[in-house]
């Protein structure tokens, strides 16, 4: 059995003897490695790490900071089939996917390259008489990440390349689901040459995250994963004086007018529902057909959702559409909600609760599934499901749909198919989501944008990603400066 590392000033370590969590391919639902259940002593000494060495790499030139990254995107490229594989197996997601992901997790590495330009400050030359005025970017201090499981490697890249360009050191506390994608990422950072203690890993659960949301030493927390953690960690953070920005959970509507393009939707409904086993924040849990649409994409939908193949994701050489969820108590959840979408009346149009894959039957498997004549107080309609489940749900109009989007508690992202550009402009300035998609089925905004998740999807200000992450990551320091002294030569007068 694997023994999960930690990863403090430098050092790969072992702990013996603590306790520890299961880690599973959930593919064979095989206990493929042990994640050690950090104690707050152990954050301790991860976050003195971490703070002993900021001045010297805060002091470290933008330029230098940057080209590490330079270096550090390339050993992911070289490392990206590794790294794909171990995606797969703690997760998986089948190779294509962890493919796309690790791509996602690349653009963000590249986005930091970019440090230098992007930590440049604002000068106000004569601001008063003889009065001059600057501002500067500059680092926090010791930042904290904590990452779900649906993305192990993606998520974590959202955070750390970013925080560690802008000059700050970092703390990483993977999902104890799938710890084993972030060590290979902390192992080429070594590669990469960052010096020790910049980086650092501690695992655990509830005490290793509350002692790092409590430590004095630590200046900010990014968090993802779900709403109630999300909510708690932002509580708790910011009551100790933490910036925080705390992504959470979804419920994501996709509106079908009457008018889409029928394959088009089709297709970009299906990967949007059962594309990586529905276990994504933007997964579009819930098609609300307004009028004729209904009839005109859910026969091809049952088609597309009934031809997807589950299974194995773990052998490169035969690769499913569709691979297993989590553990075998998220597939019991998402069981259990399916089982009550339907007592309280919804229609099961494709049941994939019977998935059976003969090579591996101790594997998490759920199929795809679509309910239909869902309607919004059901529970399968409020909770997120994060499963392989799409829920459909009937409206005579858009502002009907509109309405009902905008009853959810979540708003992380949104979508319309639809050739109208008036029922598109209407949608995108009326629904209440952060990411919108107009004929796009996930639309997750790349490194550059902001993930602009808004209500109970997203607590804090300075959204992951983008201009606002590298505000989030720094501290602004305006200075005003006056010389004394006597007259000097004027290079405008002739
Ligand atoms: P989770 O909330 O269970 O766990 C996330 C992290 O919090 C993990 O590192 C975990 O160890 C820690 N944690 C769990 N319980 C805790 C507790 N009681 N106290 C302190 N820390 C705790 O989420 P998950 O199941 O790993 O991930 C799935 C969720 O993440 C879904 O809700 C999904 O929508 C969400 N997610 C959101 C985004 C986004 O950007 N909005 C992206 C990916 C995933």
């Amino acid at each position: 059995m694997t023994p999960c590392p930690t990863f403090i000033a430098g050092e790969w370590r072992t702990l013996a003897g603590g306790a520890t969590t299961p880690v599973f391919n959930p593919s064979t639902g095989d206990v493929i490695a042990e994640c050690p259940v950090g104690t707050s002593a152990l954050v301790d000494e991860a976050v003195s790490a971490a703070h002993a060495a900021f001045p010297a790499w805060r002091d470290t030139p933008a330029v230098e900071r940057a080209r590490l990254f330079f270096r550090y995107r390339q050993l992911v490229e070289q490392n990206f089939e590794p790294l794909c594989r171990t995606v797969s197996r703690e997760h998986g997601k089948t190779h294509a996917e962890a493919r796309g992901s690790i791509f996602r997790g690349l653009e963000n590495i590249e986005y930091a390259c970019g440090a230098p330009s992007l930590l440049f400050g604002d000068t106000l030359g004569t601001l008063a008489r003889g009065v001059d005025c600057e501002s500067l970017l500059q680092p926090l201090g010791v930042c904290v990440g904590i990452t779900p499981f649906n993305f192990p490697a993606m998520v974590p890249l959202w955070m750390f390349p970013l925080a560690l360009a802008c000059g700050n050191t970092f703390v990483l506390k993977p999902s104890e689901k799938v710890p084993l994608s972030a060590i290979l990422l902390g192992q080429l950072l070594e590669q990469a040459g960052l010096p020790k203690g910049v980086f650092n890993i501690v695992h655990g659960g509830r005490e290793c995250v509350d002692a790092l949301l409590t430590h004095p030493k630590v200046r900010a927390i990014s968090f993802v994963g779900s709403s109630p953690i999300a909510k708690y960690i932002y509580e708790i953070a910011t009551r100790h004086s933490k910036r925080v920005q705390a992504n959470g959970g979804a419920k994501n509507y996709i509106v079908v007018m009457p008018d889409a393009d029928v394959p088009k939707t089709v297709e970009a409904l299906s990967t949007a529902a059962f594309g990586c086993a529905g276990e994504r924040c933007m997964a579009g849990s819930t098609a609300i057909a307004v009028g004729a649409a209904g009839e005109r994409v859910l026969p091809a939908l049952v088609g597309a959702a009934r031809a997807i193949k589950v299974g194995r994701t773990d052998q490169i050489s035969t690769q499913p559409d569709m691979g297993p969820v989590i553990t075998a108590q998220h597939r019991d959840r998402v069981l259990s909600l399916v089982g009550s979408g339907e007592k309280e009346g919804a229609k099961i149009l494709c049941d994939g609760r019977a998935v059976k894959v003969p090579d591996a039957p101790r594997g998490f498997y759920f199929g795809a599934t679509i309910v239909d004549g869902v309607e919004a107080n059901m529970t399968l309609a409020r909770e997120e499901v994060f499963g392989p489940v799409l829920n459909v749900m009937r409206m005579d109009d858009l502002d009907r749909a509109i309405e009902v989007a905008n009853q959810s508690a979540f708003g992380n992202g949104a979508a319309i198919f639809t050739n109208s550009g008036h029922a598109a402009r209407e949608f995108k300035h009326r629904v209440k989501a952060g990411m919108i998609g107009i004929n796009v089925g996930v639309p997750a905004t790349m490194a550059m944008f902001p993930f602009t998740g808004w209500d109970d999807s997203f607590y804090g200000d300075l959204h992951i990603q983008g201009r606002e992450a590298v505000q989030f990551y720094s501290q602004q320091k305006v200075i005003t400066t006056r010389w004394f002294g006597g007259e000097v030569g004027d290079v405008w007068k002739k």
